[in-house]
């Protein structure tokens, strides 16, 4: 069978898995922190780069490259990285590609800790940056300037679902030397494949779908190209931000099932944001899969799915968010997304509560917007608890 060439869910079981001298059917776990070699030969070809011999750990890994490998054909990519965290991909990324002085452009409803790290920490190293609505592509193209380097995008947002046109976007990076980074983790590579439209760089938070059952953090890096690769992997190797073999295996076991995953709670969130949209206490919503949606056109072209994130705000503002907070019982009060349970959080109280206001104002993550992660449960049951949650607020 030429797996390359197979169905999507055919890679998510066979792509990447590894031969063992026992038929093993799952890749084994390789815990161990280094390798022998069989000569002093051998360890100077494997030093030399002249075999592909694993070294140590932190370098490479059986099981963590078979990840590496399974992920990198989902997303049609040269090759993929893998490492500790989704902060930890950002960070390579950022580190990989900025120097002193240089520039980038990101969307402003973005991950928080993503612009959090960027306009804290590394603005200390002289790394500069501009967030803006990318949904306006007109207002990328004025926000480049003569040293920037990175246009980096995330689609849709988080968390206020905004669609970004990707092919719009790299035709701009490319035309300016630029190079196009994603945050793929709303999508995963099942519902969105952003080297296919002109990305350079493509990373998950594997935390969230590819793992998809809330028990690991994890990321991933993959590019389009090979010297691209091996920069990005160099910065991994030097700041130890490698994944461990035991993570590496939890994340193989999880993606296995990351489409039938995708089908239910996508199927789920439908009903879940009919429900929501006519509901009389709601005030507002985005979902991809609605007509109501701003980029519901664009969100058609280039995703393969609605997914399953839905935001929403009630009539009763800040307050209410909070008093469904406390009055919904199936739904875990809780921050991530991409798992089998259903989460319910309020940015403006808990993850993006150290955004100051004018900034939040400008994202437009409103006070009273509320995120909704719909797991697979029985859609019913999720209904049902939103019903009794609602008619407290
Ligand atoms: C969770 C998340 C991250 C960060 O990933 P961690 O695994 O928590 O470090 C980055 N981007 C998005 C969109 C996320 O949801």
């Amino acid at each position: 069978m030429n797996k390359e060439n197979s169905g999507f869910s055919t890679k998510l079981i066979h792509a990447g898995e590894i031969q063992d001298q026992f038929g093993s059917a799952t890749v084994p776990i390789y815990q161990t922190s280094t390798f022998s070699f069989k000569s002093a030969e051998e360890g100077a070809k494997c030093f030399a780069g002249e075999s592909d011999g694993y070294i140590y750990t932190r370098i490479g890994n059986p099981t963590i490259n078979a990840l590496e490998e399974q992920i990198a054909i989902l997303e049609n990519g040269y090759g993929a990285i893998a490492v500790s965290s989704g902060m930890a991909a950002a960070t390579t990324i950022y580190l990989s590609l900025l120097s002193s002085g240089d520039h980038i452009v990101s969307t402003d409803a973005i991950y928080g800790p993503a612009r959090g790290v960027m306009e804290k920490q590394f603005v200390r190293f002289g790394f500069q940056s501009t967030y803006i609505n990318t949904t306006d592509v007109e207002a990328i193209e004025k926000a480049i300037r003569p040293n920037t380097k990175v246009l980096y995008i995330e689609t849709p947002a988080n968390p206020t679902m905004d669609i970004t046109d990707l092919k719009a976007c790299a035709e701009i990076a490319h035309k300016h030397k630029i190079l196009l980074v994603v945050d793929n983790t709303f999508c995963s590579p099942y519902l969105q494949n952003p080297l296919d439209l002109g990305a350079d760089v493509v990373f998950h938070s594997m935390t969230k779908f590819i793992n998809g059952h809330a028990d690991i953090v994890a990321g991933i890096i993959i590019t389009k190209e090979k010297n691209l690769y091996h920069q990005l992997r160099t910065m991994m190797i030097n700041m130890g931000c490698n994944m461990d073999p035991h993570q590496a295996y939890m994340v193989l076991r999880g993606l296995k099932t990351l489409a039938i995953r995708i089908d239910r709670a996508q199927e789920n969130a439908m009903k879940v944001a009919e429900f929501l949209e006519k509901h009389p206490k709601v005030a507002w919503l985005k979902y991809p899969g609605l007509k109501s949606h701003p980029q519901y056109e664009l969100g058609k072209k280039q995703m393969k799915g609605d997914g399953s994130m839905i935001s929403f705000g009630l009539k009763s503002g800040y307050e209410g968010a909070k008093t469904l907070m406390n009055h919904v019982h199936l739904a875990l009060l809780a921050v991530s997304l991409g798992g089998v349970e259903t989460l319910i959080q309020h940015p403006a109280s808990m993850t993006h509560s150290k955004v100051s206001k004018e900034d939040k104002q400008k994202a437009g993550i409103t006070d009273d917007l509320i995120r909704f992660a719909v797991g697979i449960e029985d859609v019913n049951d999720i209904i049902e608890d939103l019903k009794q949650g609602l008619e407290k607020c």
